[in-house]
């Protein structure tokens, strides 16, 4: 693509390195019944590849000046829709289709990460997510406990997946340059995870425990039942002095279903 003015305040870096495509694609899991989401296909460097798999794939731009390099990419399989994804009506555009798998596959603007996958998650059944995000961001969302990038946005992401690492992507991989490196990870959804009793309630708990994160869960849980809540604590051999940082997953299920 010849003199394009990228503009960085739409986290256009455009990938130029075909063998991270390749790891992206062969991670993926496609079968003939998959619809594949991409997000801010660029110039088309992915998208490319995606349409070569056996899966169908809409991909979501939402600049307009990039209509002419992806109306080259000649598929079937291809549908391609200018505008913003976070305003598109996503589940219209999902009645249009017939697919078992949904996947979403895509190096994301960094400006939106969080978003995109929070309308992902909320609006529907996605099974598989590999995603391009800033090396810091996707640490943090499969960071373990004890660990300084464990908050409540781990927690809640793997709740719902496995997430795992594809690569890790240099920066010198995009044009332009970008000031950080990025990382390929890979969601598969937990089909068989042990679930909340009250979803509402241990998402409410998770991000009230990690507050303020030098906080303690007795400051942390000020409005709770808190002699309940050290009970269960002491169960793991733990008590309401530790901090959120400290509690795995299991431990949070755990907390919710008895308070
Ligand atoms: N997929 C391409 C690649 O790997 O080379 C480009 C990725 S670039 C990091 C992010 C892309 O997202 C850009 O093409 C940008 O225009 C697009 N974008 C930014 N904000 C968007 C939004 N709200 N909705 C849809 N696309 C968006």
């Amino acid at each position: 693509m010849k003199e394009f003015a990228y503009k960085k305040s739409l986290g256009q870096n455009f990938l130029k390195d075909k063998s991270v495509i390749n790891k992206i694609i062969d991670s993926a899991d496609i079968t003939v019944d998959s619809l594949i989401l991409e997000i801010g296909p660029g110039s088309g460097a992915l998208t490319k590849e995606l349409v070569k798999t056996k899966g169908k794939v809409v991909a979501f731009e939402i600049d307009e000046r990039l209509k002419e390099e992806l109306s080259k990419i000649e598929s079937n399989n291809l549908e391609v829709i200018y505008g913003d994804f976070l305003k598109i009506d996503l589940k219209e555009v999902l009645n249009k289709y017939n697919y078992k798998k949904l996947h979403l596959i895509a190096n994301l603007p960094y400006y939106i990460t969080t978003p995109i996958i929070m309308k992902i998650i909320n609006e529907t059944k996605i099974d598989e997510m590999i995603i391009m995000v800033q090396k810091e961001v996707g640490s943090r969302f499969k960071a373990k406990p004890n660990t300084k990038e464990y908050n409540s946005l781990s927690v809640f992401l793997q709740y719902y997946f496995d997430i795992k690492t594809v690569t890790i992507v240099n920066k010198n991989s995009f044009v332009p340059k970008p000031k950080v490196d990025s990382i390929v990870v890979r969601f598969s959804k937990k089909y068989n995870k042990i679930k909340a009793n009250n979803e509402k309630v241990f998402f409410k708990l998770v991000k009230d425990s990690f507050t303020f994160k030098r906080k303690n869960l007795k400051n942390n849980l000020k409005g709770y039942d808190l002699n309940k809540i050290n009970i269960i604590l002491n169960k793991f051999n733990k008590d309401l002095t530790f901090r959120a940082e400290s509690l795995s997953l299991e431990e949070f299920i755990e907390i919710s279903n008895n308070i």
